[in-house]
């Protein structure tokens, strides 16, 4: 643990030492703030990571772009596997690559959430101004004055602390985000699907990876899929998003072993433990969260939701972590842009964030039909080949959805625009085509009634 905080300003509480909360806390204390950071569990770093979040997650441009502002690009990426494409497991068995980019040279790249987390976290602590607390839960704000000009924290066993500035990043059961609710109340901003995700490992065989570990493997089953991403060690992580009565109905170890043999039978036979792992592992949920507002402030205390506590977002775009990191950008851009004033900064990042947390919401909840059913079709191929070939014709011109949300910073609420324009542009050449071929048709028959006559 650092020193206390020493920095000028308000005293300013980050809860939550995941991924958003580390990133951000190194942010802030590099602008030399005061910042604590809140933390629930015990160190991770010591513990071993939490049972029961994804062990792996791809990351992307976005956040690798936010991981270069702390200089922590390179050191991901020394941690990480690239994964060029989409590796396809039909149901009727053999496997076909599907590349992300028409070159095929763009990557997503497969890193550990614990040592991704472990990396900012050491950055964190190492940042002066930057205090780390764990096994410290935050129950709730109070934001009034309380005689001091700040406002309280309020911590699990009823100790308090004084903070001007909370910024929560407690995820996406936010403690903070009930507390933000004038009521507390009900949440209607939920929404889970009813399917659930379940992990399961493939260990190295002979050594070695198992299956082609430069590809994101799917295995599309029309309502449920598994995926499965590649860890350093070589082994791979399966991750399975199916209906929950699927995981229910699933109750002993024949059931768990002739499922998988119909119909992930090549997975199957690289899971030595597989009804122990199905078993041992528990069933995770998937939510979508819509809530408002992100930033409320009182006499005393200013607070913000960012990362899944404003925003969780189904994974099947590989974009939460991004998301999130992208959320720490703006506010410091914020801040700079109004030389550090808290009052005017979180909402102008709420302002400027909600329409692209918004929009990667909706892509993302639409991928995972396009994942779990779409990818295994000729003609979805057929059609991504097809846009490979416009992307090599029009380079700039034309470019993939999957390409602007992966491997590019264009912020997320522009691309469904972006994709809508570039297919009326499409429309209109291949109706315009059609015209043409029609025209050519059209002489060629009066030339040779010309002829004839
Ligand atoms: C199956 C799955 C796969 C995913 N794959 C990807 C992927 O490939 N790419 C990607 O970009 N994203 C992925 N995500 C999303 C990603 O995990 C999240 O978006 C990301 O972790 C959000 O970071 P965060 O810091 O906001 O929240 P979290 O990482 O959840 O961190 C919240 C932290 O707050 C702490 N906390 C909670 N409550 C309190 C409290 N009351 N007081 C103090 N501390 C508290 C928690 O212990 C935790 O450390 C995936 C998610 C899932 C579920």
């Amino acid at each position: 643990m650092t020193a206390e905080p020493t920095g000028p300003g308000p005293r300013v509480a980050v809860v939550g030492a995941g991924l958003a909360g580390s990133l951000l806390a190194i942010l802030l204390g590099r602008r030399g703030l005061a910042v604590t950071v809140y933390e629930r569990r015990p160190d991770p770093r010591a513990t071993g990571a939490e049972r029961g979040r994804s062990i792996n997650l791809a990351l992307s441009a976005r956040g690798l772009a936010a991981l270069d502002a702390v200089g922590l690009r390179e050191l991901a990426l020394e941690q990480a596997l690239p994964m060029r494409g989409r590796m396809v497991h039909p149901a009727g068995g053999g496997h076909n690559f599907q590349p992300y980019s028409a070159g095929g040279e763009r990557a997503i790249h497969s890193i550990s959430r614990a040592g991704l987390n472990a990396a900012l976290l050491d950055t964190a602590e190492a940042t002066p101004g930057v205090t780390l607390r764990f096994g410290a839960r935050v129950t709730g704000v109070d934001t009034g004055d309380d005689g001091t000009g700040a406002g309280r924290l309020l911590l699990e066993g009823g100790a308090t602390e004084l903070a001007g500035v909370v910024l929560a990043c407690d995820g996406a059961y936010s403690a903070m985000r009930r507390a933000l609710r004038p009521d507390g109340g009900f949440e209607a901003g939920q929404d889970f699907l009813e399917h659930g995700y379940k992990e399961l490992t493939i260990p190295p065989r002979d050594g070695d990876f198992a299956l082609d570990p430069g590809a994101l493997h799917i295995w599309p089953r029309g309502t449920a899929m598994m995926i499965a991403l590649p860890n350093v060690d070589r082994s791979f992580t399966c991750t399975l998003f199916w209906p929950k009565e699927e995981f229910e109905a699933l109750d002993a170890p024949a059931r768990v072993r002739g499922h998988f043999r119909a119909a992930y039978p090549d997975a199957a036979a690289l899971i030595p433990d597989l009804a122990e792992d199905f078993a041992r592992n528990p069933v995770g949920s998937l939510v979508t969260v819509r809530s408002r507002p992100w930033v409320r402030e009182g006499d005393g205390a200013v607070v913000a939701l960012l990362g899944d506590a404003a925003h969780a977002i189904v994974p099947f775009f590989g974009q939460g972590a991004n998301c999130a990191f992208e959320d720490c950008l703006e506010i410091d851009r914020c801040l700079t842009e109004t030389g550090g004033d808290w009052s005017r900064a979180l909402p102008m990042y709420q302002e400027r964030r909600t329409a692209n947390t918004d929009a990667i919401a909706e892509m993302a909840l639409d991928n995972f039909v396009e994942m779990r059913d779409r990818v295994a079709s000729p003609v979805y191929r057929a059609r991504t080949a097809a846009q490979h070939a416009l992307e090599r014709r029009l380079p700039g011109r034309y470019v993939s959805r999957y390409e602007l949300v992966s491997f590019s910073t264009l912020p997320y609420a522009e691309i469904p625009a972006r994709i809508r324009r570039q297919n009326r542009i499409l429309a209109g050449a291949a109706a315009a085509g059609g015209l043409l071929v029609a025209a050519g048709l059209l002489a060629a028959r009066q030339r040779r009634s010309a002829t004839r006559s």
